[in-house]
């Protein structure tokens, strides 16, 4: 997607949270990628912030971030410690007292959102990110990483709402897509915010 032209300065990355699967998956391109971005963020000096656990790609993407030298930071309820299976040599992990906590620190430490590959908290994250930016909560870029077109069916669903006249306000102006890490890295350092309509005025629309 284009970035959008406004007034507003690029958007530092420092740190990028990311949103994906605990799941390893069906195929192997899933916790290939996921070692990809893991990798390519260390490489980058861009920290990596996610969910904290050591399972599926969460984890496997955190391993390949710790190996290449990169600050991997976790947040995770603590009730999910034990059954999410927490991964205790990251940078920092930080233990909070609810999901609602685990997305708000997430969403606070990050610069940018990528998502990989995952199930319905992967996307239950996604969305909610993606919400705040509609309604001005935050002003930072979302990531859709692609591998084997496991997002195409997302995106049609988006251009049928679209066309059904339910994106209001432009939402897809804050969402990547690509299938190449490094591609998808260069797009969200580049992107510039598009103007924030906030929630009352997109209902005025
Ligand atoms: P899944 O995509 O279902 O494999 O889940 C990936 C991650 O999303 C896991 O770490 C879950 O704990 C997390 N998750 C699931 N539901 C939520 C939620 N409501 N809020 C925040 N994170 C969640």
């Amino acid at each position: 997607m284009t970035p959008q032209t406004s007034s507003v300065p690029p958007i530092v990355l420092r740190r990028i949270g990311v949103y994906c699967g605990g799941n390893d998956g069906a195929r192997p391109g899933y916790v290939a990628l996921a070692r990809s971005l893991g990798q390519a963020l260390a490489q980058r000096g861009i920290g990596l912030v996610y969910g904290g656990g050591r399972t599926g790609l969460m984890g496997a993407m955190a391993d390949a971030a710790l190996a290449a030298g990169g600050e991997v930071v976790g947040v995770m309820p603590h009730g999910l410690v034990e059954r999410e299976v927490a991964h205790h040599e990251l940078t920092h992990l930080h233990i909070v007292d609810s999901m609602h906590e685990r997305k708000a620190m997430m969403a606070s430490l990050a610069d940018a959102f990528i998502t990989l590959p995952g199930g319905i908290g992967t996307l239950e994250e996604f969305f909610e990110t993606w919400t705040w930016a509609q309604l001005g909560v935050h002003r930072k870029p979302m990531g859709l990483l692609d591998v084997d077109g496991f997002w195409e069916p997302l995106l049609a669903m988006l251009s049928h709402m679209d066309g059904e006249g339910f994106l209001r306000g432009n939402p897809r102006a804050w969402l990547l897509h690509d299938q190449h890490v490094e591609r998808l890295l260069a797009a969200l350092e580049q992107f510039v915010a598009p103007e924030v309509r906030t929630w009352a005025r997109l209902a005025e629309t």
